[in-house]
């Protein structure tokens, strides 16, 4: 169930006779019919109960300094004081002093630190969900190392007990969980599809191998939006002779179970990915150009499985880089220069920032880096479920002219990524700016310049 806290409001306009539909203001969500007080205690419990010793040092060590605020995007384009990461996880911080922190006792026989209301955390789920991209700039830029990205996720298991979810992003967590795609790529549609990319760009797209050395997995938005990166994969794939394979009950990349903040989801939508690599007795899964995913499978499939994984885990501009620096594949030389927009999660969090600019550099373009880049980039404004928000849409095109402005200052003559929501919240923003950028992809930009003999 979705409520809206604020309803829209309908407005006459005399002179123009026209009736005006004024845009709420702020509007929170609810799942369930739980009672207020519930919510609460719900969050409360699940904000305690997910403090590791790590959360509530980082909790304690913060210094109040503020050298956060001018690394998020949000508070960047705004400048205002809500948007400092650190006043993010203020429930957080409140629930932990309260019940859990060594002085707790007297904080609460004090009333020094008041419980939690529901319209508190209400708000909250703007600066949540809205507000945060989970892209990490803030955690790197802290002096004293606070993750609070990795804790802006914590707290979004609290919201999601408490049904205090933004709605789209609920729904499609859900979506992915019934039918295991957030955009209804069930395994027929997934097979129809590589069928038709198979016919289309002429290339052999192995499917269902009962024993395969590479499981290749997608993202739904490459599924759907972008079909063809299916192609690009299996024509990379087929040169550099891997015995590899798409499962389709094992497919889909994405986790917005990780995203929404339901942990339970995010283990059931790893699990299906890591099972299907298990059964065919891969060695390596090859991650699409999703960022979450990389997040999700390269750096917690192994707590979700709970042992090492059995296979390597990599996203695929490490394997494209593997495979030019090793020699297994070559590419033509491109005359043209590029800007890199890096995903948050695959350079900064992920730590594979190198791996794009090999791949660039033996396709011998001119890189004209954004100023900063890297580790350091900025975000596109898109990530950690926030492009599904459409309540956050005003916000998101205000972060993203940062991106424009960083990409215009290079002159490229192209845009690149290697992450499908990133590229999808570009084409968003080219078409909501009229932008005369348009994002392109790693992968599909090698599959174009395979040298022949090497197939
Ligand atoms: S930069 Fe770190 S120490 Fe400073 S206010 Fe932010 S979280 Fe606290
Ligand atoms: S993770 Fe990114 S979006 Fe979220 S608070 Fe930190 S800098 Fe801002």
């Amino acid at each position: 169930m979705s409520t809206s806290k604020v309803g829209y409001d309908d407005v006459y306009d005399l002179q123009s006779k026209r009736l005006s539909v004024k845009k709420p203001e702020v509007r929170y969500d609810k799942q369930g019919d739980m009672a207020d007080d519930e919510r609460v205690e719900k969050a409360m419990l699940h904000f305690v109960k997910d403090f590791g010793s790590m959360a509530a040092t980082y909790l304690d060590t913060c210094v109040h300094c503020g050298i956060c605020a001018e690394a998020c995007h949000y508070y960047k384009v705004t400048g205002d004081p809500k948007y400092t990461p650190i006043w993010k996880l203020e429930p957080f911080k409140q629930a932990y002093k309260r019940e859990a922190s060594p002085f707790a006792f007297f904080y609460r026989l004090l009333g020094l630190k008041k419980k939690l209301t529901v319209e508190e955390l209400e708000e909250w789920q703007h600066l949540l969900y809205d507000s945060c991209t989970v892209c990490g700039r803030c955690s790197l830029i802290c002096p004293m190392g606070i993750d609070i990205a990795s804790m802006i996720s914590l707290a979004r298991h609290g919201m999601f007990k408490a049904g205090l979810v933004p709605h789209e992003l609920h729904a499609v967590a859900e979506r992915a969980e019934v039918d295991g795609s957030p955009l209804g790529v069930t395994p027929t549609v997934f097979a129809d599809r590589l069928e038709w990319m198979e016919d289309e760009h002429e290339v052999d797209i192995n499917v269902d191998q009962e024993q395969a050395d590479v499981l290749v997995v997608m993202s739904s938005i490459e599924i759907q939006k972008y079909p063809q990166s299916m192609a690009a994969t299996a024509k990379i794939l087929n040169a550099a002779g891997e015995n590899w394979t798409f499962r389709t009950d094992g497919f889909e990349a994405t986790n917005f179970g990780m995203l929404s903040g339901n942990a339970e989801w995010q283990r059931d939508m790893s699990m299906r990915v890591i099972d299907a690599a298990v059964k065919i007795g891969a060695k390596k899964l090859i991650l699409p150009e999703c960022g979450h995913a990389y997040m999700a499978l390269r750096w917690m499939g192994a707590n979700m499985y709970g042992k090492p994984l059995p296979f390597e885990v990599v996203h695929i501009s490490e394997y494209l880089a593997e495979t030019l620096n090793s020699g297994k594949i070559k590419v033509n030389k491109v005359d043209t220069s590029v800007a890199y927009h890096d995903p948050c999660q695959v350079s900064r969090r992920g730590g594979a920032t190198q791996a794009a600019r090999d791949v660039l550099g033996h396709l011998g373009v001119e890189q004209r880096e954004m100023k900063p880049s890297g580790d350091y980039n900025w975000c596109c404004g898109g990530g950690g479920g926030v492009v599904t928000i459409h309540r956050a849409d005003d916000l998101r095109y205000k972060v993203f002219k940062i991106k424009m402005d960083q990409v215009e200052e290079t002159e490229a003559d192209e845009l690149i990524t290697s992450c499908a929501n990133c590229r999808q919240t570009f084409d968003d923003g080219q078409e909501h700016f009229h932008w005369k950028y348009t994002m392109g992809s790693l992968l599909e930009l090698v599959a174009e310049n395979l040298e022949e003999d090497k197939q």
